[in-house]
């Protein structure tokens, strides 16, 4: 029987977003051996598919695909991307992961990024990373700052036609590639395992996902990308550039109907950010956010809010109830306004963008001896002393895995994740992996 390879390090980092990076980043730089486990093809999170950040309006990629470089060429780091973490438990002294290394079926040793496989596969499916706007191949690299530069192969749709085999020029093609077990050491960990977005679906009220027009705030964010499907604004269902777009606030937050009854704290700034560079992008556009309150919580946002109002953005303080198909592709929004004498009032859109909620990425129950809250999110023992803390000793939390939060909140408790686990590993009895 094969044995299962056995790797030590000294920090474990579940994660490879922008929380997860950069507690990988800074336990390197002091020298500890760090290993990375994405369960994704690529790291970057969320943070490399958006387009402009809040409140600055710099370039995401351009402040994320360094960081990924960065972890990707630092000597103390290792990446180990498309993972599954089966299980993380504690023997003396010791963190012990399971982890299966998911077949990509092309060899990692071999495919050197080429794309050759990509343009000779026949077959097109929708591409998530760009919102399932375009198409993508059966093989395929994520995206082109995609960290690492390997080709996977997508089994579900590729036929099997035996063309990227036949084409890739270093014969990296495994059609008969199998699932991979191995053990990683560690005497550290942190967990950094992120948010999705409150599924489209989930409201019968909002079209449960069904209505072309009405996209995800992801969605908007590709379609605002200069990388992005159509490196233009444009509504899904017929081309046309839309002159009418209303966001919907609090779609997934802040809702006992769906269970979740916190805010998500970003969908705000990042509607108001949209909405300012959809102003950019359709100078002629009429743009509409429906808001229950404004959370502008935190340095230089309410300012951001302020300029948001200036441009003309139009804000009703109003509760959307019902999202409706209308004609000519348009949307029919049902509305109940806050102010005034609380009207229901009817007003239609070219395009609506629902702002969904965070809801977390990771249930360690059955994994980790890690509790979580009411919320589900991974809960800090210590919020207001160490908030970083989780309930197992050595393994702390960073970034949305803990709770919704910015990127330079999430960035500052990475840097407080990886500051806990690093006095941790030089209050710990043994000394660091070779
Ligand atoms: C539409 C939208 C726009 C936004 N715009 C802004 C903005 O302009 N400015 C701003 O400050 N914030 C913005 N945000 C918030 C920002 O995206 C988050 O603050 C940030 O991405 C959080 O980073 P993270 O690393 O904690 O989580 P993520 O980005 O979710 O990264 C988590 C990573 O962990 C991986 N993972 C999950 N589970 C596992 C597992 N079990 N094993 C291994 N890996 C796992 C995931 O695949 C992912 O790569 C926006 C959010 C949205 C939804
Ligand atoms: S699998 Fe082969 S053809 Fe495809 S990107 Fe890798 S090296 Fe190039
Ligand atoms: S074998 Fe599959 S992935 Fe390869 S070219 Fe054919 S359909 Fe595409």
């Amino acid at each position: 029987m094969k044995e299962t390879l056995r790797l030590q390090y000294d920090a474990l980092v579940i994660g490879g977003g922008i929380a997860g990076l950069q507690s990988a980043l800074d336990l390197a730089d002091q020298d500890f051996k760090v290993a990375v486990i994405e369960k994704d093809a690529t790291i970057g999170g969320k943070m490399i598919r958006l387009s402009k950040v809040f409140p600055t309006l710099d370039c995401a990629s351009c402040i994320t695909t360094p960081k990924m470089a960065a972890a990707a060429h630092h000597d103390n780091i290792d990446l180990f991307t498309y993972c599954e973490v089966n299980s993380l438990d504690r023997s003396q002294g010791r963190l012990k992961a399971s982890i299966t290394q998911k077949p990509r079926y092309v060899d990692p040793d071999k495919c050197i990024g080429c794309r050759q496989c990509e343009y000779q596969c026949p077959v097109y499916v929708p591409d998530q990373e760009q919102g399932g706007f375009n198409l993508r191949k059966a093989v395929y690299i994520p995206f082109s700052n995609a960290i690492p530069q390997l080709a996977l192969i997508d089994v579900e749709h590729c036929a099997l036609c035996g063309k990227c085999a036949k084409v890739c020029p270093t014969e990296a093609i495994d059609y008969f590639q199998q699932p991979e077990d191995f053990v990683i050491e560690a005497k550290t960990a942190v967990l950094a395992t992120g948010f999705k977005l409150t599924p489209m679906d989930q409201k019968k009220e909002y079209g449960q996902g069904q209505i072309p027009n009405v996209i995800s705030s992801l969605q908007m964010e590709r379609l605002l990308a200069p990388h992005g499907p159509y490196q233009r604004v444009i509504r899904p269902s017929d081309g046309k550039e839309p002159d009418s777009i209303a966001y919907v606030q609090c779609a997934g937050s802040r809702d006992l109907s769906l269970g979740i009854s916190y805010c998500s704290r970003v969908c705000c700034m990042y509607a108001i950010k949209q909405a300012m560079l959809l102003s950019g992008a359709l100078p002629l556009a009429d743009i509409t956010i429906y808001y229950m309150d404004i959370r502008a919580f935190g340095k230089g946002y309410e300012q951001f809010f302020q300029n948001a109002k200036a441009m003309g953005i139009e804000f009703v303080k109003a509760k959307v109830g019902r999202i409706e198909q209308g004609e000519n592709h348009n949307v029919l929004l049902r509305i109940e306004e806050q102010e005034g004498d609380g009207r229901v009032v009817r007003r239609e859109h070219d395009l609506v963008v629902l702002s969904l909620g965070m809801v977390p990425d990771w249930n360690p129950a059955g994994i980790c001896p890690v509790g979580t809250g009411d919320d589900a999110f991974i809960k800090c023992v210590r919020p207001k002393l160490a908030p970083t803390l989780t309930e197992m000793e050595g393994v702390f939390v960073a970034g949305v895995a803990a709770g919704p939060k910015d990127i330079v909140d999430t960035i500052a408790e990475a840097g407080a994740a990886a500051m806990e686990a690093s006095n941790y590993l030089n209050s710990s009895a043994s000394g660091r992996a070779a």
